[in-house]
Formats: C-alpha cells, sequence, structure tokens
C-alpha cells in the first residue's frame, strides 16, 4: 500500500473498523508521516456460467439484476426489492462454493425467488428463460400457480365470489398480486 503522499511502501495501521465499503484502516506513512485510509475487501472467487450451448463466461450480477427488472417491469415491486433479490441470488450461489455453474441452476433459482415474489413476474421470466417450447407447457405453470393461489389467499383479500374464481389463471394471479399492494 504505496503512501498517496511520497509513494513510500510502508505504513502502520492506526485504527481499524468494519464499513459497509469493507474494512477501513486509518494508516501513517513510515516515511513522510502523511496520514491515510484504505478499504480492505474481501475479493470474492471466480465464478463462471456455463451456459446452455456450453460457452463459459463471467458470472454478472448486473445480468440477473437486468433479467429481474424487465420480468417485473410495470409490477408494484420496489427497485430496492430487486435490487436485494439480485444480492441474494448472488450469496447463495457463491456460498454453493463452486467455480462454474449452469445457468439452468440460476434460472431455476431466480424462477424460484420470483414465484414467491410477484406471479406475474414469474410468468414473464419463465416464458423468456425456459424458452417453453409449446404454450401448453406455460399453461400448466399457470395453473399450478392459480392452485397455489387458491390455496393461500392472502389474508387480506375476501374469498372470490365463484364466477370470478371460475376466471382465467392469469386474471387470479393479478388479482392475488395486486391484493398486497399498500
Ligand atoms: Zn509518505
Amino acid at each position: 500500500m504505496k503512501c498517496p503522499l511520497c509513494s513510500f511502501e510502508n505504513s502502520k495501521v492506526l485504527d481499524s473498523r468494519e464499513s459497509p465499503e469493507g474494512i477501513r484502516r486509518r494508516r501513517e506513512c513510515l516515511r513522510c508521516g502523511g496520514r491515510f485510509t484504505t478499504y480492505e475487501r474481501i475479493q470474492a472467487a471466480n465464478l463462471f456460467v456455463i451456459k446452455k450451448d456450453k460457452r463459459r463466461e463471467a458470472f454478472q450480477k448486473t445480468k440477473i439484476f437486468n433479467g429481474l427488472r424487465k420480468a417485473c417491469e410495470k409490477r408494484p415491486i420496489p427497485a430496492l426489492t430487486i435490487e436485494n433479490l439480485a444480492n441474494e441470488i448472488e450469496a447463495d450461489l457463491y456460498s454453493l462454493g463452486k467455480t462454474e455453474i449452469s445457468s439452468t441452476i440460476i434460472g431455476d433459482m431466480v424462477m424460484s425467488k420470483l414465484k414467491r415474489l410477484d406471479h406475474i413476474a414469474y410468468i414473464r421470466f419463465a416464458s423468456i428463460y425456459r424458452d417453453f417450447a409449446d404454450i401448453t407447457r406455460l399453461k400448466q405453470e399457470v395453473d399450478t400457480l392459480a392452485v397455489t393461489s387458491e390455496n393461500t389467499p392472502p389474508s387480506t383479500q375476501l374469498p372470490l365470489p365463484p364466477e370470478i374464481a371460475a376466471g382465467s389463471a392469469v386474471n387470479t394471479a393479478v388479482k392475488t398480486a395486486g391484493g398486497r399492494r399498500h
């Protein structure tokens, strides 16, 4: 760590503490006595994503964030929630302790998180990501969600009259998600 004033290589640490930017160290240059601050961060191990076509690319959290943001477009989901979700997924991936992860595993992870957050965003992400070969698959997913939301209605929502409950599954999902808005 070179002194920013005289470029001398040695300094002594006066103070060390945790901070959001990393470990903050107050240092004093052993030659000129100049004081400066450094932030020390743990460098995460390199993580590579193996794509469906076997290509290998460095993991980028921004890609997850962008995918989530696209899926959550015009949904009542705060940007911070999306950011936290991307952070969670990143942490989960690193906690697997692997250096290579298939894009399928990442996609499934994103889907399981979105499923709990917002059904419409989930369907959107699934339809892009899973590349549903036929509309039947997608309809099965939607039906599964409809059953789930009927079994666990939000406590603030009154039971739907039968004629509405019998409506399309997507509409049910919209109502459920909308009911959580405050
Ligand atoms: Zn110095």
